[in-house]
């Protein structure tokens, strides 16, 4: 099995002041690519942001932006992703994306803050922030989850509204799907290497974030695998599988097939691991180890988890290459490769 040691293969680095749209500081990025060395942050305050893939970037700039009008890192990891949830043309998270094999898109979502309080929900369908929801059942019940039908109802009430999107593209998608019926999550989607476009799509948004005082927050929020069975649900809602955050310590977040994750607690073991004193990088590379040992012979898919740690320390590793994650501070912006341990050709 390739290791492959060098911690980033690729950058696209860039520093930028604060001002500028998120979109524009997006489109810069990927025109001025360029290498550099991996040098750890640690100087033990924020703000720190780190989000997956590309859609990851806006996303973490909005958060940053957040933080830099005042709010708090729970708004900051919240209004980050809902940036990314609002996108109609991403397929992979929020409404706009791919729906489950009967045709529903259903979504999956979950926050924690500082100190482990936490919300989520999942199998929710038509509504545009999940994060939102998950944010207020957190705020506003005695639980951490709610699902399905009866979480529908819960926001209704508590002032959520649905919404109702008809995108043609996703429609003629599934369409063709059932021609097949073919089911083989793959490694990566619209993030996927160059020739490597047959993977059915998933791509979460997870976001990790540390503020100037050393406060820490986490969200995570997807549609899933696409052309799952009705009712599944993946690792992202569930906290310390898609993500935890203990602010004692420092977050993880983890993309790719749930489960996979979930039967390994996988961002909970990423955390326990820097409890133990190991650092950010290593410890998703110990968490990604530990896929892989439970489940010898497994091919073709796809699982990365960041790191965060509570100095401001950060790192990413996934199975397979191609997963990115963006990665900003008060004076750096810039898309990281992450380490990986095989190669998808
Ligand atoms: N982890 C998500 C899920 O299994 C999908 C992804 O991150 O790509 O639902």
């Amino acid at each position: 099995m390739l290791i492959q040691v060098a911690m980033t293969t690729r950058r696209r680095f860039l520093r930028v002041g604060l001002a500028g749209s998120a979109a524009a500081v997006l489109a810069r990025s990927f025109a001025q690519e360029r290498s550099a060395p991996l040098a750890p942050i640690s100087s033990g305050t924020g703000p720190v942001i780190i989000s997956t893939w590309d859609h990851g970037l806006p996303a973490s700039v909005k958060a940053l932006e957040v933080l830099g009008a005042g709010g708090s890192v729970l708004d900051a990891v919240e209004q980050g992703v809902m940036l990314v949830e609002s996108d109609m043309s991403n397929r992979s998270v929020g409404l706009g994306g791919l729906p489950d094999r009967d045709g529903h898109v259903t979504l999956d979502a979950c926050i924690q803050d500082h100190d482990c309080h936490a919300g989520s929900v999942a199998f929710l369908e038509h509504f545009e922030h999940p994060i939102s929801i998950a944010r207020a059942v957190m705020e506003r019940t005695p639980h951490v989850m709610l699902v399905g039908e009866g979480a529908a109802q819960w926001a209704l009430a508590n002032g959520f509204n649905k919404r109702l999107v008809d995108i043609p593209e996703v429609t003629e998608r599934w369409k063709q799907w059932l021609r097949t019926s073919d089911y083989t999550p793959g490694v990566n989607s619209e993030n996927a290497p160059a020739g490597r476009g047959d993977a059915l799509d998933h791509d979460t948004i997870g976001m990790l974030a540390l503020d100037a005082e050393g406060r820490m927050a986490g969200s995570c929020t997807t549609s899933g695998l696409a052309f799952k069975v009705h009712g599944r649900v993946g690792d992202s809602p569930i906290i310390g599988a898609g993500l935890f955050v203990d602010g004692e310590v420092g977050g993880a977040c983890a993309t790719g097939t749930g489960e996979l994750v979930m039967r390994t607690a996988g961002s909970h073991t990423v955390v326990e691991l820097m409890r133990q004193g190991i650092g950010p990088q290593e410890a998703c590379r110990q968490a990604v180890d530990r896929i892989l040992r439970k489940h010898p012979g497994l091919v073709g898919q796809q699982v990365g988890f960041l790191a965060l740690r509570k100095d401001g320390a950060c790192g990413g590793h996934a199975i397979y290459n191609g997963f990115t994650y963006a990665h900003i501070t008060a004076d750096l912006q810039q898309m990281v490769d992450a380490s990986y341990v095989r190669k998808w050709e």
